[in-house]
């Protein structure tokens, strides 16, 4: 029996310049870098569309010598502005996962409202006793732990950031439970940032007819939920909502729903959502995890990913470990 095929597959969030505006503080990778690592990758790999893969599986279709996929979560506008161009001009398919409710209702996901909320807030301190006191009030509730048991968790600082700013990220993006965190988010943004969602959300997602421009030059467009919420957080009909809402994407562009590709908020799933997806017909899934994709009939499902920050940004680096690795 011959051994499964092993494709790279990379993860992109904001690809922008240094001067990006409201979410110049997310963590992004600059526009040159971006364009280093796509020469570098052209360089030591062959890319390669998301279907692709899935038809070296489906039609035993063979893939090129070090196949390479290139993925871009969230649908930002700088997809289409710094990506969407030199990707083209390079001749590179990549696989594109907007989030249905940024794209069709124009609201701002969790990680955006977050950003928003700290790059506005003038008093750190205060924000942060609003959200202990917040989290000390629904703790009583028993529908979270007290702020002391976070408090040892997440005070610490980063090799970005002081332990305040952590503090207030880590609990705010995921280590509350959603019960407790998506209201604390939505009302900490709606008292402290003045800048109206809307707004703000056709900056920086793209809309549905950059999605078909894209799409009609060869690019594949992917599922990446409905609001973006961790599917393992929430039970089976739960699930299958997100999902379904997340699939308004594929008709909104015009992408078939037969064989679609899929990517999970965060990188999280279960085997509830692995059956949910394959339920309906998906045919590769991505997670966050960072390996190398084995190319198998029941892994395709949960297939790694790379970070973008794990490849070269230097056209003429040396081959990575990731990169040796695939050869
Ligand atoms: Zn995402």
């Amino acid at each position: 029996m011959t051994p499964p095929q092993v494709a790279t597959v990379v993860m992109y969030h904001l690809v922008q310049p240094p001067d990006a505006g409201p979410v110049a503080g997310l963590k992004s990778v600059d526009v040159a870098a971006f364009r280093g690592q796509v020469a570098y990758i052209r360089r030591h790999y062959t890319p390669v569309s998301s279907i692709d893969l899935v038809a070296a599986i489906d039609a035993g279709s063979p893939l090129p010598p070090r196949p390479i996929v290139l993925t871009f979560d969230d649908g930002y506008r700088c997809h289409r502005d710094h990506v969407f161009p030199l990707l083209q001009a390079e001749r590179v398919p990549a696989t594109f996962f907007p989030v249905a409710s940024a794209l069709i209702e124009r609201r701002l996901l969790d990680v955006n409202k977050i950003q928003c909320v700290l790059a506005s807030v003038d008093d750190l301190d205060r924000l942060v006793r609003e959200i202990d006191a917040e989290v000390e009030a629904a703790s009583r509730n028993g529908d979270c732990l007290p702020p002391s048991t976070y408090r040892a968790t997440w005070w610490r600082a980063s090799r970005w950031d002081p332990p305040a700013v952590v503090y207030v990220k880590r609990l705010l993006q995921h280590a509350l439970p959603d019960a407790v965190r998506v209201p604390l988010v939505d009302d900490l943004f709606r008292t402290i940032v003045s800048i109206d969602e809307r707004r703000l959300a056709d900056d920086l997602y793209m809309d549905v007819d950059d999605l078909h421009a894209m799409k009609a030059a060869g690019m594949t467009i992917g599922a990446h939920g409905d609001r973006h919420v961790r599917l393992p957080t929430l039970p089976e009909d739960g699930q299958a909502r997100e999902i379904d809402g997340a699939l308004r994407v594929l008709d909104a562009v015009g992408a078939s729903r037969e064989a679609f590709v899929y990517c999970y908020a965060n990188g999280e799933h279960d085997e509830t959502s692995v059956d949910l997806l394959r339920a309906r017909g998906c045919r590769a899934a991505f997670t966050t995890r960072p390996d190398l994709a084995r190319l198998a009939a029941g892994e395709m499902l949960t297939l790694p990913r790379l970070d973008a920050n794990d490849f070269p940004s230097d056209a003429n680096a040396p081959p990575s470990e990731w990169t040796r690795r695939a050869f």
